[in-house]
């Protein structure tokens, strides 16, 4: 049997985020993911979006790691060539009655420590984008885009550079952490049994599930995950805006908002669907609630101007109707197992956050 001191499960931005850090740190790493290649989960079906910081509760780990992460990414990608833009974003009040949740985001933006947040009246708003229509606005200078995809090369090429392998068609089936290390069987094409020392169990939509599925590991730890499904329709041509335009967010994401790719073409979504199995197809007619959420603060949108683009799903912790759930990144103080750190309900902001996730998991590793 293979001995390997850590394992990471999952190659999405996450995955390969920790992967680099204990890499590193000088850990020998082995990465196992069940599909093909890089990034073919919630990673490469998101917003691309490097958040501020503006929606999560102070103190929360989404918001520490939010903010932390945001200028570690931006760092890592003017490092690393990674292609990005920090464009900025309008956060818009399309009507008076919305004006309280509005003073309210950027008061909890200021408590996260995001200071540079400008209010701005509807007429300001609309010097800088003249196609918009709101009441009032908060401009947010530190939002910015990334290339997810470079994102995630630049992330495995520095995590196999400091000696880390990634292996592909390489879904773990069972663990057994009985015995005071991890014994993991490997399906897939090849299948093997190894044994690691550290564990990072990072397989998004998947982690609870397996988690579950940990031998040694009392099942009470693992919380119930929801699947919340967003889908994105894009327009032909370019959209008349150059910063980022966001409603006001809903019991389950942050609105059918407005981002734009390093191209500049634009992309709408994502909406909210609860579901309970994965499927990334985009039905058409969705696009009706589009044409209406959009016109609240786009109304020149062309009739038949949207296009079914993509879909990602939301790995929550809440479901419909209950109030917002915090990341969870469990290490042995929480459950108990030596080596075992878990990554639950990395949801959005989690490309933001990825490199401080990743530094945490690296604190919890080094203190087992
Ligand atoms: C609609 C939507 C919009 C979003 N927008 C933004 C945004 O604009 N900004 C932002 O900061 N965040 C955003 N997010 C959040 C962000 O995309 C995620 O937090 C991040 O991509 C999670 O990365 P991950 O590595 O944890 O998961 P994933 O990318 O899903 O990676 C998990 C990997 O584990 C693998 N895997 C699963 N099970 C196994 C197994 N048994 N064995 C081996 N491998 C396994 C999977 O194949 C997958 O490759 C958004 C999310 C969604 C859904």
């Amino acid at each position: 049997m293979d001995q390997i001191e850590c394992v990471v499960i999952g190659a999405g931005v996450v995955g390969l985020a920790v992967a680099r850090a204990l890499a590193e740190r000088g850990r020998e790493v082995l990465v196992l993911e069940a599909t093909q290649a890089i990034g073919t989960g919630t990673s490469s079906r998101n917003s691309e979006v490097i958040h501020a910081g503006l929606y999560y509760p102070r103190g929360s780990l989404k918001a520490t790691l939010c903010v932390r992460g945001r200028e570690m990414l931006y760092e890592y990608c003017a490092e690393r060539g990674v292609p990005h833009r920090r464009c900025g974003k309008l956060l818009v009040a399309t009507a008076r009655n919305q004006l309280p949740q509005l003073t309210a985001l950027a008061t909890r933006g200021k408590e996260n420590g995001v200071l540079d947040l400008m209010r701005l009246t509807g007429e300001e708003a609309q010097a800088l984008e003249p196609a918009l229509e709101c009441v009032e606005a908060v401009f947010s200078p530190q939002t910015g885009i990334v290339d997810s995809h470079q994102l995630l090369l630049a992330l495995q090429g520095d995590a196999e550079r400091n000696g880390a392998v990634c292996a592909f068609h390489a879904p773990v089936e069972s663990i057994d952490a009985s015995g005071g290390r991890f014994v993991v069987q490997v399906g897939g094409s090849s299948p093997s049994v190894l044994s690691a020392a550290t564990l990072v169990n990072s397989a998004g939509l998947h982690a609870n599930a397996l988690a579950r599925k940990i031998r040694g590991l009392d099942a009470r730890h693992v919380p119930p995950l929801y699947f919340a499904r967003g889908c994105y329709f894009s327009i032909s041509g370019r959209a008349p805006f150059s910063r980022l335009i966001y409603p006001m967010p809903n019991e389950a994401g942050l609105g059918v908002h407005l981002t734009l790719d390093l191209g500049g073409q634009a992309r709408f979504g994502p909406d909210v669907e609860w579901v309970q199995s994965i499927n990334y197809d985009v039905d058409p007619r969705r696009a009706e609630s589009f044409y209406s959420a959009i016109r609240e603060y786009w109304p020149a949108l062309p009739d038949d101007a949207l296009q079914p683009a993509y879909a990602g799903i939301r790995p929550k912790l809440s479901g419909p109707g209950e109030p917002a759930a915090d990341f969870v990144i469990q290490g042995p103080s929480a459950h108990g197992v030596r080596g075992l750190v878990n990554l639950f309900g990395i949801e959005s902001p989690g490309l933001t956050a990825c490199l401080a996730i990743a530094a945490r998991v690296c604190e919890i590793v080094a203190r087992t």
